[in-house]
């Protein structure tokens, strides 16, 4: 078990558990440093702060996960120590949500000319008071039998390409680097081999303000670790990593520190951060 786990997600997007119990369980399993990321959304952040006060030795760095589609893949792009009280912020990230809701609502519809009956009700139920993503509309699926695991879902129906895959609205990747600097926050690319031409994005959004990129991904080999980590030297980047836990068992992300990531990956964004004025919590 490592003690580093820089992407975590919670009920404030499509995480399984609250904020303050993966908290609880990241403490429990002696993580030191833990950065919750929701999908578009800062509100498991205060508390997830709260309740890490109950274990002195682990520090919570705030952190969101904006996801943008591009034409071969996705872009995500991480926001750790963005600014999460700033009412703009949260007002840009509501906006984020609601295009989330339009665009899952489609995903149901498109499913139900499938002859795959699920209901609008039903998957906003699942998702509840946090950001609404293909993780629940798989759960409804799952729930009326229409497929068996999560993985099913997405192969089948709602995965990129997938008959009811609708994709999200226009939101570039550099414009998501644009949103994390303009709040106050180190923009690091996530799980950098999910979208075709990784060099190429790297490249591009370094000359915007990237940060860092994730190295230590869940299933990535050690291949695609060393060529991470080479793109990392060459354009100067800082390296983070994480588990991109859900609670939702192997299907979606590793377990809680279940990616080891070197404990300097931690320390280096921290330290990045004090330099550049960031507030860290
Ligand atoms: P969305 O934010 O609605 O586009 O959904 C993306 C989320 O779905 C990711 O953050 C993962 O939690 C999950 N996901 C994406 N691809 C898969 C897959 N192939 N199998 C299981 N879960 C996936
Ligand atoms: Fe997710
Ligand atoms: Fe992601
Ligand atoms: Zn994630």
């Amino acid at each position: 078990m490592g003690a580093v786990d820089l992407h975590v997600h919670s009920t404030a997007s499509d995480g399984k558990f609250p904020p303050e119990e993966v908290v609880r369980q990241a403490g429990r399993a002696g993580i030191r440093y833990l950065a919750l990321a929701d999908h578009d959304s800062v509100d498991g952040i205060i508390p997830a702060l709260q309740a890490v006060k109950a274990f002195p030795r682990m520090k919570l760095l705030p952190c969101v996960e904006v996801s943008t589609d591009v034409p071969d893949g996705e872009v995500h792009v991480l926001g750790y120590f963005i600014d999460y009280t700033d009412e703009n912020l949260k007002a840009t990230l509501r906006k984020f949500r609601e295009s989330r809701l339009n665009r899952a609502q489609k995903m149901v519809k498109k499913l139900g000319t499938l002859g795959v009956h699920v209901r609008w009700e039903r998957v906003k139920e699942i998702a509840g008071a946090g950001a609404v993503g293909r993780p629940h509309i798989a759960q409804a699926m799952m729930e009326k039998g229409y497929i068996k695991n999560m993985r099913e879902a997405f192969f089948k129906y709602i995965g990129r390409e997938g008959p009811a895959y609708v994709e999200r609205e226009k939101m570039t990747p550099v414009e998501a680097v644009g949103e994390v600097l303009k709040y106050g926050g180190l923009p690091v690319l996530a799980h950098p081999l999910s979208a075709q031409g990784a060099e190429a994005w790297v490249a591009e959004l370094k000359s915007m303000g990237l940060a860092g990129i994730e190295v230590y991904c869940n299933n990535y080999s050690t291949d695609d670790m060393r060529i991470l980590l080479g793109l990392a030297t060459k354009y100067d980047l800082l390296t983070t990593g994480g588990s991109d836990f859900h609670g939702l068992g192997s299907e979606i992300g590793a377990p809680l520190g279940g990616v080891h990531v070197p404990v300097e990956c931690a320390e280096r964004l921290i330290a990045t951060a004090k330099q550049r004025g960031l507030r860290l919590t």
